[in-house]
């Protein structure tokens, strides 16, 4: 049996911008959607092993299923239904945030366990969560259909963010659901950004159509994004309740996350850099 360990970074999604265009017959809908990834987040470790063993430690492995539920076990068994593995997850994204944790964590096991048996990456990773396709990629991305349509978009200029979720977690389904407009128009072209200006003032002409209804079911996501006043640009990922700044400098966005810090203690607050 092979010890070999494969450790690898799962990281924190975030959509920058996230349009809904129309919904499908089956109630799943139609986004448009230009996705990044911090250079944080939870890490998984595999190794070959006797029977299956997912153990998960770090600040976030609070109220985390261990069983076959847990979107890591059911993408090991996607990947390899006949092979057991130790898996470990280092939780450190909060769970029902908006920032992709779940699905992260189970593209970053389907890469690990590639890697480790020299196998490539199955398509169709969709059936285990639709973000799962966009979070195999790492960099940024435009994301639309259902999620499984990507197309790659010129590299990020360097970005450096401050992450806040304020410790509410959102069910996905309802905020979709409370969402009076299906048919919004698309996300504009993604051209090359020189600095993070460029990018903060594009981003402020398109939207995230997610962030009112939001907004609407938890207040206190107004709350976060009033508190990022002083970044260049505010918004919230995906259906919330995280939020993210983006700063001018990595000294800017740690300066800003102290202070974020202390204002709110019971915040999670993450300076990270977007890539
Ligand atoms: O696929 P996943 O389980 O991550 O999606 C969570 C929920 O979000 C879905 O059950 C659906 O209600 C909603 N969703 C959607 N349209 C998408 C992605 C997710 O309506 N494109």
């Amino acid at each position: 049996m092979s010890e070999r360990v494969i450790t690898r970074l799962a990281p924190a999604k975030i959509n920058l911008t996230l349009h809904v265009t129309g919904q499908r017959d089956d109630g799943y809908h139609l986004l448009d959607s230009l996705v990044c990834f911090a250079d944080f987040g939870d890490t998984i470790s595999v190794t070959r092993a006797k029977q299956n063993r997912l153990e998960i430690v770090g600040p976030m492995a609070q109220g985390v299923p261990t069983d076959e539920t847990n979107l890591v076990a059911r993408a090991a068994y996607f990947i390899a239904p006949d092979k057991p593995f130790h898996i470990v997850l280092d939780k450190h994204l909060p769970a029902a945030a908006g920032i992709g944790g779940g699905s992260s964590d189970a593209a970053t096991t389907l890469i690990a366990i590639a890697e480790l048996l020299d196998i490539p990456v199955p398509t169709g990773s969709e059936v285990l969560g639709a973000d799962v396709p966009v979070c195999l990629h790492h960099s940024a991305v435009r994301m639309q259909g259902v999620g499984e349509v990507i197309t790659q978009v010129p590299p990020l200029p360097d970005v450096h963010g401050v992450l806040i979720n304020p410790g509410v977690s959102v069910a996905t389904p309802t905020i979709f659901k409370a969402l009076a407009y299906k048919n919004n128009p698309q996300m504009g072209a993604v051209g090359t950004f020189k600095n993070v200006t460029e990018l903060a003032n594009w981003l402020a002409t398109q939207r995230n159509d997610l962030q009112n209804p939001a907004i609407a079911q938890n207040p206190i996501i107004g709350d976060v994004l009033a508190a990022l006043n002083g970044a260049l640009f505010a918004a919230m990922s995906g259906s919330g309740a995280t939020c993210f700044g983006l700063f001018a400098s990595a000294s800017d966005a740690v300066d800003a996350a102290d202070e974020l810090t202390k204002q709110h203690p019971n915040w999670w607050v993450q300076p990270c850099q977007f890539r």
